[in-house]
């Protein structure tokens, strides 16, 4: 089994504070898997990020954040408002990719998950085993849960594929996100940024800065420490250049990606 995270990074313009698509890296990434499965079945689970369509309510909400009683009522219809954004983000990525002959099926956190302090503690995976196990492709993405401590939370799709990971003991964890991997800073920020091919440790990371964009669960240290706790109960995972053409289908096809390998050893 693989589990394969297309970050909102990717498919949107995180950048922007409106709700857009990327179609054109959605269709080839798209038609890459579809030429991997092709080539050789796999099983495979796909999750996504929010990118621009859940960053900017979630930011205007502030979920995730301790308020008072007499706010619950905003605080309701922003996470209503957050879970129909992500909706239909993917939507729009179950039609590309059922356009493209891939058997998706969406099961959204919000509709199964619950979490205590933004941490998923509750999430019966049956229903993917299920569909695995029929040849469909389960899709999860970036979401809001109920949140036992704080009413709601965000829940980033990176912790999706930690919590995935964890329980489905998967062959093989990529992240296509639109660097090239993990570097000593920010390599959009900072020219003179050290690629690392290895990671084991935070203590690497010369700046703690998350992403550039709106990003408001973590940006790549927020994707680091998923990982790295990952690394902990000893699954490896590696984060890829996305954007960067045939990359998602030369990795699902196990050939030799650029990309920073998330692990405790040497
Ligand atoms: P995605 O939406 O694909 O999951 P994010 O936007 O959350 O990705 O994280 C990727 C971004 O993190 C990159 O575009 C980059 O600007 C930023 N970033 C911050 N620090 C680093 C770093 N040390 N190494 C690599 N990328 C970094």
């Amino acid at each position: 089994m693989i589990i394969l995270k297309i970050g909102g990074s990717i498919l949107t313009n995180k950048d922007s504070t409106e709700s857009e698509i990327d179609a054109v890296s959605l269709k080839r990434i798209a038609s890459e898997i579809k030429s991997s499965l092709d080539n050789s079945y796999k099983e495979l689970i796909i999750v996504h990020g929010a990118g621009s369509f859940g960053h900017p309510p979630a930011k205007k909400y502030k979920i995730g954040e301790a308020f008072d009683k007499s706010e619950y009522p905003e605080k309701r219809i922003g996470f209503c408002e957050i879970q129909n954004a992500v909706k239909k983000l993917n939507m729009l990525i179950c039609e590309a990719f059922i356009e493209e002959g891939l058997p998706v099926v969406a099961i959204p956190a919000s509709s199964f998950m619950t979490a205590s302090d933004k941490r998923i503690i509750d999430g019966n995976l049956d229903n993917f085993r299920k569909y695995l196990q029929k040849g469909f492709i389960p899709i999860i993405y970036g979401d809001v849960v109920l949140d036992e401590e704080l009413e709601f939370c965000v829940i980033s799709g990176d912790q999706l594929i930690q919590y995935l990971a964890k329980n489905l003991n998967p062959d093989m964890v990529v992240l296509g996100t639109d660097v090239d991997g993990v570097y000593n800073k920010n390599p959009k920020t900072h020219d003179d940024a050290i690629f690392f091919d290895k990671f084991s440790s935070l203590k690497d990371l010369d700046t703690l800065e998350g992403t550039t964009n709106v990003d408001v669960t973590g940006g790549m240290v927020g994707k680091i420490k998923e990982l790295l706790y990952l690394a902990d109960l000893g699954i490896e995972s590696k984060i890829i250049n996305a954007e960067v053409e045939d990359n998602i289908f030369k990795v699902l096809e196990n050939e030799e990606v650029k990309g920073t390998v998330i692990s405790r050893g040497n």
